[in-house]
């Protein structure tokens, strides 16, 4: 999502036609759109802010501040920076632009992205978040959930596709809660019930399109719909699932309204439906008050449910949240430890998983040329990179594995 809010700042700028600086010392304007999942990240913008009062030179550079950031986080950095703004109201920057220039749109979904490449994008679908899971600040920042038209969805993918998008990302905090206010724009011949599974085949429909990836899904709203649309052809051959403890109590500590035994479930389902998917998860380690015990349900699980990939994250309890009022008494070697036995697990588990590739052909979609080499991902959203490779970025190909390590298989 925070890549999708850069391309529709860098949207609002080309259409004001600025144009991309080389470097920082090149720009004109510096613009930080910080993510706050993290007290780390927003820790960091002080450097950054540091960074550009050692810029050399008469120049005068304009700095703007945006992204997930607390009311009181855009209070505390508005000195530093000529512009602070909230990511919902992109409008502010345009305003911002054109005042400046001595010259209002409201709606963040109105602001059409400029794409960093042709051939895949992300297509934000909603914004916002309703879930209130104890450690996040994203409803907080974000707010509540928005759900964008189908009708607008489809006409920007029909136009990627037309200037040869090949693969979407479908974005949102939680897609599964998809909820248009044009459900009449669906289709009679659509077969699902749920509206984010009705989306999905939709978006299947569109000629040309050749692969559709979606992001974050939330494990208490994946619907048997979203599992069985899962089969459509385009859909890629990956799930994204947040598990974010293996354990019960830390779960519900977490407020994430699902159990152990729920998610299994679940991964059973999924597996059923399509058994050689790939899977992959986030898991916050050290949560306030998690024991060793607790921890170590996290490590079993992983390994019962033999995760892909899983993005390990060490607790960092953010202001405005109500995990920010636990006591946070995992002392942070603690949880460095417990950070790096799970990422060995993980390692582990995912150089298992990719021996299994070996020998098979995997469809590989290009975004990396060197002089010898081609990287891409595959289907299952494994690295690949291809050796004596004749293809350009953009081109999807069909190669053979015949190397597999943790985070590469070599074709
Ligand atoms: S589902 Fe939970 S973790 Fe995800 S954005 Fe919403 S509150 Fe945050």
């Amino acid at each position: 999502m925070n890549k999708s809010d850069s391309e529709r700042i860098a949207g609002v700028f080309e259409r004001l036609n600025y144009l991309p600086a080389k470097d920082m010392q090149a720009a004109d304007f510096l613009v930080v759109n910080a993510c706050s999942v993290r007290q780390t990240a927003i820790d960091r913008i002080w450097g950054v802010v540091k960074k550009f009062s050692q810029l050399k030179g008469e120049k005068k550079y304009t700095t703007i501040l945006t992204g997930c950031l607390l009311p009181g986080d855009r209070i505390k950095f508005r000195k530093r920076f000529d512009l602070v703004f909230n990511i919902k109201k992109l409008a502010e920057l345009e305003n911002f632009l054109r005042a400046r220039e001595g010259e209002s749109k409201e709606k963040y979904f109105e602001h059409l992205p400029r794409y960093a490449v042709n051939f895949q994008a992300h297509v934000p679908i909603m914004t916002g978040c309703n879930n209130y899971c104890s450690y996040c600040v994203v409803p907080y920042v974000r707010g509540r959930e928005i759900s964008r038209n189908v009708e607008d969805i489809l006409k920007e993918i029909q136009q990627l596709v037309k200037n040869g998008c090949k693969q979407i990302d479908l974005l949102g905090q939680n897609v599964n809660s998809y909820e248009p206010d044009d459900k009449k724009y669906f289709s009679k011949q659509n077969p699902f019930q749920q509206n984010f599974a009705r989306l999905l085949w939709e978006i299947n429909q569109i000629q040309g399109l050749q692969r559709i990836s979606f992001i974050s899904s939330h494990p208490k709203d994946l619907h048997d719909d979203v599992i069985q649309a899962l089969t459509l052809p385009k859909i890629v051959n990956y799930l994204h699932l947040a598990l974010q403890s293996g354990d019960n109590q830390v779960l519900e500590k977490m407020n994430r309204k699902y159990t152990v035994e729920d998610f299994e479930k679940l991964i059973s389902k999924v597996r059923k439906v399509k058994p050689e998917i790939a899977i992959g998860t986030d898991i916050i380690v050290g949560f306030a008050g998690e024991t060793r015990e607790q921890f170590e349900n996290t490590l079993k699980f992983y390994k019962k449910i033999r995760f892909d990939i899983s993005y390990n994250a060490m607790f960092s309890p953010r202001r405005g949240t109500a995990a920010a009022k636990f006591d946070d008494d995992v002392f942070h070697e603690e949880k460095k430890k417990r950070w790096h036995e799970l990422q060995i697990i993980m390692e582990k588990a995912t150089l298992e998983i990719n021996q299994k590739y070996l020998g098979k052909m995997v469809s590989v979609l290009i975004d990396t040329k060197e002089k010898d080499f081609c990287d891409g991902n595959s289907l299952e959203m494994k690295r690949v990179r291809i050796k004596d490779c004749q293809a350009k970025p953009g081109d999807i190909v069909q190669v053979k594995i015949k190397q597999a390590r943790e985070w590469m298989l070599f074709a």
